[in-house]
């Protein structure tokens, strides 16, 4: 059974959680084509076929830098007729699911968001979703013939498996109604590591005391080529931006490593890490919920311990 991947791509690079939605088609037997859509550099491109791709389409087309969700779904609807694919597999991210639901809506495909496990395909297509922000899972049947997979981030393993793949430009007509709305120009809102893309994120809560320390979050997570986040009172508070806000009325996030500085671990806070690989709690109070939920934890003062920690792994 062919399957499709769309490939999400910033700056030309692609993105770790496409590579992943590569990986796990890989995973289920393939034969995978990944769709690149708007700019990507071709060495990232051909890198796809570490992953499991056998094929690579680059729609280079620049109305598709636009991000926008409705040319997005119009590509991928004549990609999956011409590559014969009944499956689409994508990322669950801000860009992926809203193009996963109009591509299920265009092909009338079962689609299921949140995706944590390889399909059983025993009785059924049946995979293991997480729901209630990672509190609980369910196993949901796609029961109709094209299906539609959002993959979350960390839930497939990245093994190299092929070498380069071949890359075939893509092209599709793309009507002008599609492009209703024009985006003019688009800047970052910070110019340092995004928050949910991030491999570490280092995040304070109001144990920080208030923005002006907030100098030595930004000093350990700069060490660490890692995004900052902070809990919802900080940021109602005016010491951070609410798009750093973690937690589940903020942003989710799943890195590999997460330090939770001078935060209690209210549940919810703890629903928007908790996709985390490895969480490090550090808390004056040896009794602070987060504790529980950590893999490390040091108890003591944060403005005794970052500055060390950061100075430690500046000499490592
Ligand atoms: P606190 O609970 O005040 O904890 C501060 C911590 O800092 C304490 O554990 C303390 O021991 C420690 N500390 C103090 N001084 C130091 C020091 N010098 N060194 C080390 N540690 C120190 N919260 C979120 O974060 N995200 C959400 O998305 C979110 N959504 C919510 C939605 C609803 C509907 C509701 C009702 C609440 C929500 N909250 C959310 C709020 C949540 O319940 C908690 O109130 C909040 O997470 C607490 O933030 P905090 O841990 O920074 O502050």
């Amino acid at each position: 059974m062919p399957i499709l991947v769309f490939v999400e791509s910033a700056e030309g690079k692609i993105k770790k959680t496409s590579l992943e939605a590569v990986a796990y088609a890989h995973a289920m037997g393939g034969p995978v084509t990944a769709i690149a859509l708007g700019a990507a550099e071709k060495s990232e491109l051909e890198n796809l076929g570490k992953y499991g791709a056998q094929k690579v389409l680059h729609a280079s087309d620049e109305k598709l830098n636009q991000g926008i969700i409705q040319a997005y779904a119009e590509v991928l609807v004549k990609a999956l007729q011409d590559e014969n694919a009944d499956v689409l597999v994508l990322a669950n991210s801000s860009l992926g699911t809203p193009v996963a639901a109009r591509v299920a809506a265009r092909t009338g495909a079962s689609l299921a968001t949140n995706v944590v496990s390889l399909p059983e395909t025993a009785s059924g297509f049946v995979v293991k979703k997480s729901i209630y922000t990672g509190k609980a899972f369910s196993f949901v049947e796609l029961s109709n013939k094209k299906k539609v997979i959002a993959l979350k981030k960390n839930a497939a393993e990245l093994k190299e498996v092929g070498g380069a793949a071949q890359v075939t430009p893509y092209t599709v007509q793309l009507p002008d109604a599609l492009f209703a709305v024009k985006i003019l120009s688009s800047e970052k809102a910070t110019g340092e590591v995004l928050l949910p893309e991030a491999n570490i994120v280092v995040s304070g809560g109001r144990g920080m005391k208030g923005p002006e320390h907030w100098g030595m979050l930004e000093g350990l997570a700069k060490t660490l080529h890692a995004a900052t986040g902070c809990s919802k009172p900080v940021s109602d508070m005016g010491w951070r931006p609410h798009h750093e806000h973690v937690g589940q009325t903020g942003v989710k996030v799943a890195p590999q490593l997460y330090i939770a500085v001078g935060i209690s671990g209210a549940i919810q806070h703890l629903a928007g890490v908790n996709s985390s690989k490895c969480i490090v709690v550090i808390n004056k109070d040896a009794e602070a919920p987060f504790f529980k939920a950590a893999d490390y934890g040091i108890v003591g003062d944060a403005f005794e311990i970052i500055p060390k920690l950061t100075e430690a792994i500046k000499a490592a």
